[in-house]
């Protein structure tokens, strides 16, 4: 049993896996994160010094006490088997149920193939945020080298004027330019297809037209913010409306059970920001998306109004980083 796995379980079990909260979205639960919980017990510590921090290794005692035909020692056995794969948060360990019961065999053996290709190609490590665009990803469309993505994603953002949002107080996680070129490296390859597949999206008038629309909605409503998810449809990227889970502030958007579950195979989340006063102060991901995006693990897309003519699109990813895909 690997020390990766021992010590993933032994984090999912201490947080206590018998509790989801499906609806609370803005509710961040600080979790270690995946880095922490990986991090060798012997590893020195930060700087020069040469001090190093062991602990009691309690994850041997847990995985100790659990049989061996434990429900959670199964689920992870299975990801990391097939996939390399570890579920470090609450919901990506709903997310991984979700995905066991809905994904067909033959669908697996389809994901576990392209999933291993890429490997080869790209340098890439699977996330289950990937699968639904795995699994709607043709393998030649997968081979397109990854520079050529880039090039073709710069190359389309040059002439799109930009709205940069400023940063909550200097340092802040989101106190950094949001510019694509310069920073590409720091986009996975599945990440790259998710930003051309919305901007493909995003030059098309009936898909422009429904995001405006669903702008002047949230603008309206005054007890929730409108969001959904985005699915593809013949490589085609579709914005879906979800009614929030619950209503209650107008820069709050709470999601529903349904959209929970469904959020386990889409290509991205979206939600709106619109708020005449703030305009272009809130043009892109705030602290919280920032902390939802890496919890849920997920990407999300915001869309801002910047005023009667105009929105801005940005894209965030799990990791939390932002590229603004330009004003429409
Ligand atoms: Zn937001």
């Amino acid at each position: 049993m690997s020390r990766l796995y021992r010590l993933t379980l032994f984090s999912l079990a201490f947080v206590g896996l018998g509790f989801i909260s499906y609806s609370c979205h803005r509710d961040i639960i600080a979790l270690p994160s995946t880095d922490q919980s990986i991090a060798p017990s012997n590893a020195p510590s930060f700087g020069d010094s040469t001090e190093s921090v062991t602990t009691e290794p309690l994850e041997d005692i847990l995985i100790n006490e659990l049989p061996d035909d434990d429900y959670f020692h199964q689920q992870m056995r299975f990801w990391v088997d097939n996939f390399d794969y570890v579920p470090s948060t609450i919901p990506q360990f709903f997310q991984c149920q979700i995905q066991r019961n809905q994904i067909t065999p033959p669908q697996w053996a389809d994901l576990m193939q392209k999933t291993n290709w890429l490997k080869t190609h790209h340098d890439y490590k699977f996330d289950l945020a990937d699968t639904y665009l795995l699994l709607h990803s043709e393998l030649n469309q997968l081979a397109q080298p990854r520079d050529e993505i880039i090039d073709q994603i710069a190359h389309h953002l040059a002439p799109i004027p930009h709205t940069y949002r400023p940063a909550s107080y200097p340092g802040a996680a989101d106190d950094y330019c949001e510019d694509f070129v310069g920073r590409s490296d720091l986009f996975s390859y599945t990440d790259l297809r998710r930003i051309k597949l919305i901007l493909s999206a995003l030059t098309r008038p009936t898909t422009v037209n429904l995001l405006r629309q669903l702008l002047l909605e949230d603008m309206e409503d005054r007890a929730s913010e409108v969001g959904g998810l985005c699915f593809l449809d013949n490589q085609e990227v579709r914005f879906q409306t979800y009614a929030p889970g619950l209503r209650g502030a107008d820069n709050m958007y709470v999601e529903s059970h349904q959209m929970l579950r469904d959020a386990s195979l889409c290509i991205s989340r979206w939600h709106c920001h619109a708020d005449r006063e703030k305009s272009f102060r809130l043009a892109g991901p705030g602290l919280d998306d920032l902390k939802f995006a890496k919890y849920y693990g997920t990407s999300l897309v915001i869309i801002t109004y910047i005023n009667a003519r105009m929105m801005n699109i940005d894209f965030c990813t799990i990791q939390g980083e932002v590229v603004d895909l330009g004003n429409y």
